[in-house]
C-alpha cells in the first residue's frame, strides 16, 4: 500500500467569516480525506462594510492598553464568535477564554498577543465543530525572544507533534518564543503557518482556500474580467506578488517550495472551480508565453552622468554604497556608457533625498544628477517568453501604439520577465496595451 496522502488546507478570513462558511469548510473538507491538517485564519469580513476581527482586536487592545473604553469593541468580537457558536449548536464556551485574554489586554500583553486570539479562538471553534485535535500554534511554531522566526525549531517542533495526530487545527498568524510570549507574522501570515505545517508532515499539496479562484493575469481593476493563471512556477509567483499581485503571502513561498510541494489556490465559495496551482516545474506542454502583467507606481529614478564612467573601475560599488549607506534597496539599475540610473520608490527617495546627494557626490562626484519623479513600473511575467520569439516586438507595438512613453527597459537575466519604467499616467494604458496584445 502506499503512503496515505496528505494535504494541508488553510481557510483565508472570509472563508471562515460566520456559521455558513464554517459549514462550507466542512463539506470542502469532508470531499477529499486527504485534508487531514486544516489552518484557520481569523473570521474575516462577511460583507464589504464589515470588519476583520484581527482589525477589531487591534483596535480592541490599543483602547484596552490606554486606559479607553474597550468593552464596546470586546463585546463585538465576542459577539462574532457567539453568533459562530450558536449558529452551529457547539457545545464549546469561550467566556473563560474571553475573561483570560480581557485580564492580558488591561496588563498590556503586547499587540502581537491581542491580534493572535482572532486565530486561537476560530481554531477551538473549528476544531470542535470538525472533530479534529486543536492544536496550539503557541506550543509548536517558534520565535526567538526578538520576535525573529525561527524555522528548523519550528520544522522541528511541528512535525514531532503532528506525526502522532490524524486530524488537526493549527490557527494559524502566531507562535511563540520560549518563554510563552506570543509573535505574529505579518498580516496576511496565516498563508505562511499553511505552508510551514505543509512542509513538517511532508504534505502532497498545501491547498490555500480563500474567496478568489486563484491568480488573474492582471489587475480586474485596470482590465475587464482577466482570465486566470491556470499553473505558474514558484519564480513566477515571486516575479508577480514582488510588483504588486497579492493572493498569498510572500513568505509563504519558502517553506513548500524547498521542499517541492505545490501550493493549489482555491475558492471556498465555488470550490469546483479549478483555481491556481502554483509548483516547481511546469511542463512544456502546460506553458503559456505570459504568465502575469503586474506593476506598481510611484518610482523615482536617480539619473548620474560622469565621463568615462564607463572606464572607471568601482563606479557601480561606490554608486551602490551610496544607496546602501542610507539604508535604501533599489528596484532597478540600467546603463549607459557614461550615464547610469537607480531605481527607487519615490517615497524612500523623499524621505532620503538630501542625505542620498550627499553620499553621491561625495563618492562619485557625478558632472551631473537629474531625477525623474514621475514612474510606474510594470512587470510582464512569463517563462515561456524564453522560448517564443517576437514577444518583445508585440510588447513594444502595442505600447507604441497606445502612445505610451517607455523611460526604462529591464529584461531579467533568466528571461522570465520584462520590466518596463512608464510615467504615472500612463500606467493603466500600459497595462491594457499589453494586456490585448499578448493575451487576448
Ligand atoms: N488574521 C490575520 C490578518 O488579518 C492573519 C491572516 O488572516 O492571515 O492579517
Amino acid at each position: 500500500m502506499g503512503k496515505e496522502q496528505t494535504i494541508v488546507a488553510k481557510f483565508g478570513g472570509s472563508s471562515l467569516a460566520d456559521a455558513e462558511h464554517f459549514r462550507q469548510v466542512k463539506k470542502i473538507l469532508r470531499q477529499d480525506p486527504a485534508r487531514r491538517y486544516v489552518v484557520p485564519s481569523a473570521p474575516g469580513k462577511r460583507n464589504s462594510e464589515d470588519e476583520k476581527v484581527t482589525d477589531l482586536l487591534y483596535q480592541c487592545y490599543e483602547k484596552a492598553s490606554s486606559g479607553a473604553d474597550y468593552a464596546p469593541v470586546l463585546q463585538k468580537i465576542r459577539g462574532r464568535y457567539q453568533e459562530i457558536i450558536d449558529d452551529l449548536g457547539l457545545a464549546v464556551s469561550l467566556e473563560g477564554e474571553f475573561e483570560m485574554i480581557e485580564q492580558a489586554f488591561v496588563n498590556h500583553a503586547g499587540e502581537q498577543y491581542a491580534a493572535s486570539r482572532g486565530e486561537y479562538l476560530n481554531g477551538i471553534l473549528l476544531a470542535a465543530f470538525l472533530g479534529y485535535r486543536f492544536v496550539d500554534a503557541a506550543e509548536v511554531i517558534r520565535f526567538n525572544k526578538k520576535g525573529v522566526f525561527e524555522d528548523e525549531r519550528t520544522n522541528f517542533f511541528l512535525s514531532d507533534r503532528l506525526i502522532n495526530i490524524d486530524r488537526a487545527v493549527i490557527p494559524g498568524f502566531y507562535g511563540a518564543d520560549d518563554a510563552g510570549n506570543i509573535h505574529t507574522f505579518s498580516r496576511g501570515g496565516s498563508d505562511v503557518t499553511g505552508a510551514l505545517v505543509a512542509r513538517a508532515v511532508q504534505a502532497d499539496l498545501y491547498e490555500n482556500w480563500t474567496d478568489v479562484s486563484g491568480f488573474l493575469l492582471t489587475d480586474p481593476g485596470i482590465v475587464d474580467h482577466p482570465k486566470k493563471i491556470d499553473i505558474m512556477t514558484y519564480s513566477e509567483l515571486r516575479e508577480l506578488s514582488y510588483r504588486g499581485a497579492t493572493v498569498l503571502h510572500e513568505e509563504a513561498v519558502f517553506p513548500v517550495r524547498r521542499e517541492g510541494i505545490s501550493i493549489h489556490i482555491r475558492n471556498t465559495n465555488r470550490p469546483h472551480e479549478s483555481g491556481t496551482l502554483i509548483c516547481s516545474t511546469i511542463r512544456p506542454e502546460d506553458e503559456v508565453p505570459i504568465t502575469g502583467i503586474a506593476g506598481k507606481k510611484n518610482f523615482a529614478a536617480v539619473n548620474i552622468a560622469k565621463n568615462r564612467m564607463n572606464a572607471q573601475v568601482g563606479f557601480c560599488k561606490r554608486l551602490l554604497e551610496a544607496f546602501e549607506e542610507n539604508d535604501i534597496s533599489f528596484e532597478h539599475m540600467p546603463s549607459g556608457i557614461d550615464t547610469i540610473s537607480v531605481i527607487l520608490p519615490a517615497d524612500e527617495y523623499h524621505k532620503k533625498k538630501d542625505a542620498i546627494m550627499d553620499s553621491l557626490q561625495r563618492l562619485l562626484a557625478p558632472d551631473k544628477i537629474s531625477i525623474d519623479e514621475d514612474m510606474a513600473l510594470v512587470t510582464v511575467v512569463g517563462k515561456g517568453m524564453r522560448s517564443v520569439s517576437g514577444i518583445a516586438a508585440r510588447f513594444f507595438t502595442a505600447l507604441g501604439d497606445a502612445h505610451v512613453n517607455i523611460k526604462m527597459i529591464d529584461m531579467g537575466s533568466n528571461e522570465i520577465n520584462c520590466t518596463i519604467g512608464v510615467s504615472n499616467q500612463d500606467f493603466d494604458t500600459a497595462i491594457r496595451a499589453l494586456y490585448s496584445a499578448l493575451v487576448e
